[in-house]
């Protein structure tokens, strides 16, 4: 346990309104927990802040008292950047302030917000912005990585509806970041995580968005080899409305499944019509030609319930440990490569995942904001997850080796929200010829690099 000057301490609980919690307090062991449960990291003191001034009182707290600084939005980074040992954490979750401008089409999100709280609060209006594949991902994390998502084809990533971003900086300043104010924070904000500060409020658009036609399509794996190229072909011509991703995945012993199929291997594509409801069924025809699927769920659905339809399968706590790549093309031979590695999935939650990200995301030009693969058309994700930690080792080798049979064929770079600390080359090839602007907007905002526990970019003027 580190030293700490109980004046301090006792200072910073006088200045805030949310709760102080250390070692030894009757919530720090809850406190500390996040959502991927192979992290186990000792933060000095963690901070759950009801407002800005208490982001302020806890940023100038861990600068002037020399503490390691992390901040926790949702708290679903892979590997566990919102905590940090011995040092100060920026606990925002309490920080659930949501409020929709429907004339406006905007949303104006308080920086503890899951996509969830989003979605809960812009459905009435048949409005959402995009996000991920999971309803329980933090907004903070997701959207200052990037965010790739079901809306990313017809309205790209997370960033590009970001309008403007309230942050502390760390001198303690609370800037506004947008087109027209502080612009240079607001292009590195767009990708380049938490960085720069701790962002208290986000401003998105909205797009109109309210029943979709979607969900899961179910295949044997054994048919992946065809369903894949269909899929692939398809997907990079498409309308930018409709987005479907394809994965490897063990059928969960659930009752919505039939029992015939339980713990069985299969490819799965995922999709998202966001159309004219009226045309989905024969939009889905030659869809529903890729193969013979053992089970469809694709159909009319709220957004919000496609959105949480995998939240229950992974519910937190699970063991992580995540690999990455981004891809211009899946040839023939890559697909020939995950049929090797899909026939190993080495544990019931473990999967593969790849993502479109082409449409809508490639339409904005690789250095109009931080996050550089524009011209990239997929991203690739091998989770291995599982609740045993005895089975770390047999899941973390074949999501490595997973991720080596693949690397030579990727694109060369990362994105930063899929990876696990990776070191310093990789997150500069997640940023290509961003990186040096990345580097000096770090040196004007966090000179002396306080915002140093997430994918950093060190300080370059
Ligand atoms: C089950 C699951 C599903 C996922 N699905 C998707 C997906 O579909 N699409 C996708 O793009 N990503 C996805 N991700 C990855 C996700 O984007 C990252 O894990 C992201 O870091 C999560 O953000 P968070 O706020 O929950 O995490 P946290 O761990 O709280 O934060 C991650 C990091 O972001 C920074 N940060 C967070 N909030 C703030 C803030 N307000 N101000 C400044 N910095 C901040 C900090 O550096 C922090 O360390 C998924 C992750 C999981 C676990």
């Amino acid at each position: 346990m580190v030293a700490m000057d109980q004046t301090a301490v006792d200072t910073l609980k006088a200045s805030v309104r949310g709760q102080v919690i250390r070692d030894g307090d009757a919530d720090y062991e809850a406190a500390r927990k996040i959502y991927n449960g192979m992290i186990d990291r000792r933060p000095a003191l963690i901070v759950r802040c009801v407002d800005v001034a208490d982001v302020i009182a806890s940023v100038n707290y861990a600068r002037e008292q020399k503490l390691p600084l992390a901040i926790r939005g949702g708290g679903h980074n892979g590997p566990g950047l919102s905590l940090v040992d011995d040092g100060l954490v920026i606990d925002l979750s309490r920080m659930k302030g949501i409020r929709v401008d429907e004339k406006a089409r905007t949303v104006r999100v308080e920086g503890g917000c899951t996509w969830g709280d989003v979605d809960h609060a812009t459905h009435p209006f048949g409005l959402a912005v995009p996000s991920g594949f999971i309803s329980t991902t933090g907004v903070g994390g997701l959207t200052l990585g990037g965010g790739v998502g079901y809306l990313t084809r017809r309205y790209g990533l997370t960033i590009d509806n970001l309008l403007a971003v309230d942050v502390v900086l760390a001198d303690g300043r609370l800037v506004t970041a947008s087109a027209d104010e502080n612009a240079d924070l607001y292009w590195a904000l767009r990708g380049g995580g938490g960085n720069f500060g701790v962002v208290t409020s986000f401003l998105f658009k909205l797009n109109p968005v309210n029943m979709v036609y979607g969900g899961p399509i179910f295949y044997p794996l054994e048919a992946a080899p065809t369903v894949m190229k269909r899929w692939r072909d398809f997907i990079k011509s498409a309308s930018p409305d409709i987005n479907g991703w394809v994965g490897f995945h063990y059928v969960p012993p659930v009752p919505m499944f039939p029992q015939e199929h339980h713990f069985k291997k299969v490819c799965i594509i995922t999709w998202c019509y966001t159309g004219d409801m009226d045309r989905a069924e024969e939009v889905f025809k030659p869809i529903r030609q890729f193969g013979t699927s053992i089970m469809d769920f694709a159909g009319p659905i709220p957004w919000p319930a496609l959105q949480s339809l995998f939240d229950a399968l992974y519910p937190p706590g699970l063991q992580w440990y995540w690999r990455t790549d981004l891809f211009n093309e899946i040839s023939d031979q890559v697909i020939e490569q995950h049929m090797k590695f899909g026939a190993q999935l080495p544990t019931g939650h473990s999967a593969m995942h790849l993502y479109p990200i082409n449409g809508a995301a490639s339409r904005v030009g690789k250095n109009d904001t931080a996050w550089s693969y524009r011209d990239a058309n997929f991203v690739e994700v091998i989770v291995g997850v599982d609740p045993d930690p005895a089975n770390n080792p047999k899941m973390i080798q074949w999501a490595r080796d997973y991720w080596e049979a693949l690397h030579p064929y990727s694109a060369g770079g990362a994105y930063i929200n899929m990876m696990m600390e990776e070191g310093e080359e990789r997150i500069k090839a997640a940023y290509r010829d961003n990186y040096p602007k990345l580097a000096a907007v770090k040196a004007k905002y966090d000179p002396n690099n306080l915002f140093h526990v997430n994918q950093n970019i060190k300080p370059q003027p």
